[in-house]
């Protein structure tokens, strides 16, 4: 599932293809496109130019010429995929944008979940690899909830881009307990969930550039682990329901 490495990379593969292309028309391919954009909205996007591709939280940009934008959710396993005109339309097919210059933006979806929408982002909070964002400024955001810090660190509310795998990861590093109340992390607890979340994301990113860059994946630290043994005290990683999802954490080193 596409969290804030996979859209950053997934901005990054199409950002030079698409931008300053102009849009030709927008085509709906699924009955949830054809809901999500109405005719007058896909009126209003032809004979738009595609100035820049943004990621925002887990959402993708596309911002036009005209000041409005086009904003995409991959949700569970949406991609894009940018290819000539003259191509086979890809598996999947929900959305076809056809571009100037013979170039086409589809975005595909086995599942169909993905949105697309002609109108702006949720208000979210900071986003979770800004270098501006200090310790501090997480613990204030974090010391307003009772949810277990799981589920805060997944509120895009509080902190954009953190999902159930890369919220897990970070937890793990930091050593806390993903059932701790929010409101009950230190300030020293802030400041090493904030370098743990930024080194999660970092692996992260080599992990969603591995189809490019042909490097090694950056193995996961408990995400998907539950059975075998953690990698840094040795116990069995253990998994638990939280808010509908499972958590996975090492009941040996991440202390209450
Ligand atoms: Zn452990």
């Amino acid at each position: 599932m596409p969290e804030l490495p996979e859209v950053a990379d997934a901005v990054r593969r199409i950002r030079p293809r698409i931008r300053g292309r102009r849009i030709l028309a927008v085509a709906p391919l699924h009955a949830n496109t054809r809901r999500a954009l109405s005719p007058a909205v896909r009126r209003r996007l032809a004979g738009r130019v595609i100035t820049d591709v943004v990621r925002r939280g887990k959402y993708q940009r596309l911002i036009l010429d005209d000041g409005t934008e086009l904003v995409a959710h991959f949700r569970l396993d949406g991609d894009w995929v940018v290819q000539g005109r003259a191509a086979p339309l890809p598996p999947h097919a929900r959305l076809l944008v056809r571009l100037d210059r013979d170039r086409s933006l589809i975005l595909t979806d086995p599942r169909a979940l993905a949105t697309i929408t002609g109108g702006l982002p949720p208000a979210m909070g900071p986003e979770a690899d800004d270098p501006a964002l200090s310790a501090a400024a997480l613990h204030a955001r974090l010391a307003g909830s009772r949810s277990p810090i799981k589920l805060a660190l997944m509120d895009q509310r509080r902190i954009a881009g953190l999902g159930n795998i890369y919220a897990a990861e970070a937890l793990w590093r930091a050593r806390i307990d993903p059932r701790t109340p929010a409101m009950r992390l230190t300030r020293r607890d802030a400041t090493r969930l904030l370098r743990a979340i930024r080194a999660a994301l970092r692996d992260g990113e080599r992990r969603a550039g591995r189809y490019r860059t042909g490097t090694r994946t950056a193995p996961f630290k408990v995400y998907d682990r539950a059975g075998r043994a953690c990698t840094r005290c040795g116990t069995a990683i253990a998994a638990l329901r939280q808010g509908g999802r499972t958590t996975y954490w090492c009941p040996g080193c991440q202390a209450a």
